[in-house]
C-alpha cells in the first residue's frame, strides 16, 4: 500500500502514526464519499517534525549539500510528478473537485515548472561585493533562514505546496508542510516522490492535520519562518502567533476580492471570455478570482447578456469527466458558505442573471452564478466568496471606476479590457493590487512573482521574488588596512 491508502504523516523520511493515534476522514466532494483516513498531526508530531528538520538544517547530507546538487534533487523531483501526471492529476481532481482536464492541463504541469525553475535557480543565489568607503572589503552571504513551516489551503493542494516547497529547498531549508484538513492525499502521493528523488530525511516533513497543528506551527519557538496561504483572518492569527513567541518571519498569502474591468473600447467577446474564467476556474475557489465585474455603462446591458449565455453553458458536473468545465465545491463547509451568500444577495436585492442555485442533489455543486449588484454596495459586491459567484456593477467614467475599483482592503489582483494602451498602462498603475492582468486573466508563470497589496498579504511568491522568502543578507566587513 503507498501513502495515500495508508494515510501516515511523514517525519525524518518515515511514515508514521499521529502520535495520539487520532485520524481524520477525507471525503469526495463530487460523491459525498469517504476517500480515506489519514493520520491528523497534533503539536506533540509538530514538535518531532521540527526537532527533525532542525537537525537535518544543521548537519548531516543536506546541510553539506552543495546548491546544484540541491537543484539536482528538484529536477529529478519535477521529472517524477511529470512521471506521474495523470494519477496525481486524479488523485487532486477526486479529492479537491476540481475538473480533471484543469488538474491534467493546469495543476501538475504548473506544479512541475515550479519545481523546474527553482532546481534551475538553486546554483544562482548569491550575495554581492559592496563598494564601501574606507579600507575595508564588504560582501554579503545569502544565507536560508533555516527551518520553515508552510501551512497551505485546499483550493490548490499540490500547486501550493509547490509553491512554498520549490523556493524553500533551492535556499537549502528544511520544511515542516502542513496541508489543509480537506486535501491532503496529493501531499502524501508527493512525499512518496519526495523520498523517491533522494531528498535527506527531515528535509521535508508533511504533517496533515487540522488547525491546531498549523497553530502549533506558528508558535513554534525552533521554527525560523512560516509562509501561509489561507483565509486573512487566519493569516493574522498566524502573525499573532509569530508576533508573541520567537518573531519568526512571516510571509502571507491571503485573500482578495479582485475587479474586473470592462471598458466599452474592448473586444467584448474576449471580455466575456476573460470573465467566465476569471470567476469560475476552479469553481471560483481561487483567491486571486475576478470576482468583482465592473463594466462601463455603455456596453453593461449587453455585456450582462452575453455573459448569462456563457454561463449558462458551461458544463458543471462529474470531475472526472474529461468534457467538464466546473466540478464540485471542496467541502459542505464550503458549499454552504457560498449558498448563504448567493440567499443574501437575493435578500438584498442584487438581480440574478445566471445560476443561484445548487447544480445537482448529490456532491456539492452549484451553478455558475452571476449577478447585477446595481451600485456596488452589496454584501456580495464587498465580501470573499471563493465560490462561483460574480457580482456585476456599472461605471459611467473613471472617476466613478477609481472610486469603486480598488477594495477598502484587499488587492491580490485586477483585470482590465480596453483597446486603449494608454488607458491600460495608467489604470495598471493607478490599481493598488499585487497582480494586473491587461486583456487576460489569471495568467501565472514560475517566474513571475505573486503577491498581494494591503490585508492580501505580503512577500512575493515564485521568480526569484520567493528566494528573499527563504534567505536572509549577511553583511561580511573585512579590514584591509594595513
Ligand atoms: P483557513 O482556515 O485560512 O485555512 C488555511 C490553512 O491554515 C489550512 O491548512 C488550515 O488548516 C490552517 N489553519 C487553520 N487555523 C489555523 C491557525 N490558527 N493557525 C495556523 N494555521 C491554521 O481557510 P479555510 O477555513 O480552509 O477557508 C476559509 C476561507 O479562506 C475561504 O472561504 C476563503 O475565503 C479563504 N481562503 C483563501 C485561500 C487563498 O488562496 N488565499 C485559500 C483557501 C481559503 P485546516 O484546514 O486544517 O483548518
Ligand atoms: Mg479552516
Amino acid at each position: 500500500m503507498g501513502a495515500v491508502e495508508t494515510g501516515k504523516l511523514l517525519i525524518n523520511n518515515e511514515w508514521v502514526d499521529a502520535l495520539s493515534g487520532k485520524t481524520f476522514s477525507v471525503i469526495n466532494p463530487a460523491t459525498e464519499e469517504v476517500l480515506g483516513e489519514v493520520a491528523q498531526a497534533g503539536p506533540e508530531d509538530v514538535d518531532n517534525a521540527v526537532r527533525v528538520a532542525r537537525r537535518s538544517f544543521e548537519q548531516g547530507a543536506w546541510k553539506k549539500m552543495s546548491a546544484r546538487e540541491r537543484g539536482k534533487l528538484l529536477y529529478r523531483l519535477a521529472e517524477l510528478i511529470e512521471r506521474n501526471t495523470q494519477e496525481l492529476a486524479e488523485l487532486e481532481t477526486k479529492n479537491n473537485g476540481k475538473p480533471i482536464r484543469e488538474t491534467t492541463g493546469v495543476d501538475v504541469p504548473f506544479v512541475v515548472d515550479t519545481f523546474r525553475y527553482y532546481a534551475g535557480l538553486a546554483d544562482k543565489i548569491h550575495g554581492e561585493t559592496i563598494p564601501v568607503s574606507g579600507d575595508y572589503f564588504n560582501y554579503t552571504l545569502r544565507e536560508p533562514m533555516g527551518v520553515v513551516a508552510q501551512i497551505i489551503p485546499w483550493n490548490f493542494p499540490l500547486l501550493m505546496a509547490a509553491w512554498k516547497l520549490g523556493p524553500a529547498l533551492a535556499t537549502g531549508c528544511t520544511v515542516i508542510l502542513k496541508p489543509a484538513e480537506q486535501t491532503p492525499l496529493t501531499a502524501l502521493r508527493l512525499g512518496e516522490l519526495i523520498i523517491e528523488a533522494g531528498f535527506p530525511p527531515g528535509v521535508v516533513n508533511i504533517l496533515p492535520g487540522f488547525g491546531d497543528a498549523g497553530a502549533a506551527l506558528a508558535r513554534h519557538m525552533d521554527v525560523d519562518k512560516v509562509a501561509f496561504t489561507g483565509s486573512t483572518e487566519v493569516g493574522k492569527l498566524v502573525m499573532q502567533a509569530a508576533s508573541q513567541t520567537n518573531l519568526k518571519r512571516v510571509s502571507l498569502e491571503l485573500g482578495g476580492k479582485a475587479p474586473n474591468i470592462v471598458f466599452a473600447d474592448a473586444d467584448i467577446d474576449a471580455a466575456v471570455q476573460g470573465a467566465i474564467d476569471g470567476i469560475f476556474f476552479n469553481q471560483g475557489e481561487v483567491c486571486c478570482a475576478g470576482s468583482r465585474l465592473l463594466i462601463e455603462q455603455k456596453v453593461h446591458e449587453q455585456f450582462l447578456d452575453k455573459l448569462k449565455t456563457r454561463a449558462e453553458s458551461l458544463r458543471v458536473g462529474n470531475p472526472m469527466d474529461h468534457s467538464t468545465e466546473m466540478g464540485a465545491q471542496v467541502s459542505k463547509e464550503q458549499y454552504d458558505k457560498i449558498l448563504g451568500f448567493i440567499a443574501t444577495g437575493k435578500a438584498e436585492g442584487c438581480r440574478v442573471i445566471a445560476g443561484g442555485a445548487p447544480a445537482s442533489d448529490r456532491g456539492y455543486f452549484i451553478k455558475p452564478t452571476v449577478f447585477d449588484s446595481e451600485a456596488g454596495n452589496s454584501t456580495i459586491y464587498r465580501e470573499e466568496i471563493f465560490g462561483p459567484v460574480v457580482a456585476a456593477t456599472a461605471f459611467k467614467d473613471i472617476d466613478q471606476l477609481l472610486e469603486r475599483a480598488d477594495h477598502p482592503f484587499y488587492g491580490l489582483s485586477a483585470g482590465i479590457w480596453t483597446s486603449d494602451v494608454k488607458k491600460a498602462h495608467r489604470l495598471a498603475k493607478a490599481v493598488k493590487a499585487g497582480t494586473v492582468w491587461v486583456n487576460c486573466f489569471n495568467k501565472f508563470d514560475a517566474a513571475s512573482p505573486f503577491g498581494g497589496y494591503k490585508q492580501s498579504g505580503f512577500g512575493r511568491e515564485l521568480g526569484h521574488h520567493a528566494i528573499e522568502l527563504y534567505t536572509q543578507v549577511k553583511s561580511v566587513w573585512m579590514n584591509l588596512q594595513n
